[in-house]
């Protein structure tokens, strides 16, 4: 069998997962957003179904599979219209991180609960000072007796308010200067100290961003992530993943513009053949289609380099992969407005809001800029200009 043909287990996971999103619809997904509400019928629906823990151990309760299955829920969600954000975050860097290095107690704690999607973990490493520097994190763990206390802010944090905990990337005292040697923190979201509020976003989706104060929150040994010297790499096998969901989340997006918009070009007609008959509607939806392929390989090398154990060349791929997704998807989502002129800026038919959801994975989790900078080095050796 071709390495291009997925798996019988896997096509079955993609239809099993695309079935259960287009039950509940774009609809259902748009209005609770509009409201402001949680979609947790169709969070915990999945959960039971196992499609939220595919990646964590089986011991666990997970599915035992890696991230290239995790991405597959992910985009069939998007594709059926019903992305959940919160893959990215829960399952796929915290589930990740505490499944590699964290301790048995924290395995046993956690695991299970993200697996069926009962618990949920939300990750905090952006800072309003740092940005795209994650060298200048200034969130500052301190000893104190057996206990860290954790000072510091983070900003635009995804979907505190219906999560269990916060996995929080600081540093710790002795490793305030030079370069950045990670501390990761599990803070339960009742911890004293630990305060949050939201960030008015123009975007539809039902997780809000917020930001966070951190005033010498009290934390157990046992809330470190890890080992406390371990650096950058245990953060990468949290930051890697999160690339290749990142893609996962938007190309599925893409998909369900795509789709949207072939269905319309088939159909609408105001001369005397449907406009998907004119080479102006439909070259460029044929470009963004060779596009999104292009982009799904990539993502899927990054995710399989990732699930085989290679971090290096996963870092290199998962980077590519999120770049290139990005911009398949907001090339594919305004072609897909354009498509349907009037009505692609309509409630009904909801492309207009997939702008503003495609545009995030221009700036995160890692921005355009960044990740060119990343190529421009690492792959291509030029010199660094920051
Ligand atoms: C919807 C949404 C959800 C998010 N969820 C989370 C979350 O759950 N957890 C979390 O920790 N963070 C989250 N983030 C934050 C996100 O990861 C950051 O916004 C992103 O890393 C960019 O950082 P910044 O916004 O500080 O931009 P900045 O770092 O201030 O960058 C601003 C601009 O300058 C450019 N730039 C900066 N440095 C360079 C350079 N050296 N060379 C060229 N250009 C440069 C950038 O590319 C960008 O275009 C989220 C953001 C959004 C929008």
């Amino acid at each position: 069998m071709s390495v291009f043909t997925e798996s019988p287990e896997r096509q079955a996971l993609r239809r099993a997962v695309f079935e259960l999103g287009r039950r509940y619809g774009a609809g259902y997904f748009q209005a609770k957003a509009r409201a402001g509400q949680p979609t947790h019928e169709l969070w915990s629906e999945a959960g039971k179904l196992g499609y939220l823990g595919v990646n964590i151990p089986a011991e666990y309760g997970g599915g035992g599979a890696g991230i290239s299955e995790l991405a597959i829920v992910l985009e069939e969600l998007g594709a059926a219209g019903t992305p959940l954000l919160m893959l990215v975050v829960s399952p796929a860097i915290c589930g990740t991180v505490i499944a590699r290095f964290g301790t048995d107690q924290q395995k046993q704690q956690w695991l299970p609960g993200l697996a069926d999607g009962s618990r949920r973990m939300a990750f905090g490493i952006t800072e309003p000072d740092a940005g795209s520097n994650s060298h200048r994190i200034g969130t500052i763990a301190r000893r104190d007796g057996a206990d860290w206390l954790l000072s510091g802010r983070k900003v635009f944090i995804s979907g505190i308010d219906h999560s269990d905990a916060v996995l929080f990337v600081g540093r710790t005292e002795d490793a305030t200067t030079g370069k950045l040697k990670p501390a990761l923190f599990i803070v339960p979201r009742d911890t004293p100290g630990f305060e949050y509020r939201p960030i008015p976003m123009e975007l539809v989706t039902a997780e809000k961003q917020f930001q966070v104060f951190l005033d010498d929150v009290r934390l157990p040994a046992e809330a470190l992530v890890g080992d406390e010297n371990a650096g950058l790499m245990q953060l990468f096998a949290g930051l890697n993943p999160e690339r290749i969901m990142t893609a996962a989340f938007t190309l599925g997006l893409a998909r369900q513009a795509l789709g949207s918009a072939v269905e319309y070009a088939r159909t609408r007609t105001v001369w005397d053949t449907p406009i998907g008959a004119h080479q102006g509607i439909a070259h460029p939806l044929a470009q963004c289609a060779i596009e999104v392929e292009l982009a799904r390989l990539m993502m899927q090398k990054a995710a399989d380099l990732y699930d085989s154990g290679d971090d290096v060349a996963a870092g290199e791929a998962a980077n590519m992969a999120k770049y290139a997704a990005g911009e398949a998807a907001c090339r594919a989502v305004d072609q897909a407005v354009q498509t349907l002129g009037g009505n692609g800026l309509t409630q009904e038919y909801g492309l207009a809001a997939l702008i503003a959801a495609t545009r995030v994975a221009r700036v995160a989790p890692v921005s355009r800029e960044m990740v060119l900078n990343f190529v421009a080095q690492h792959t291509l050796g030029l010199p660094k200009s920051y």
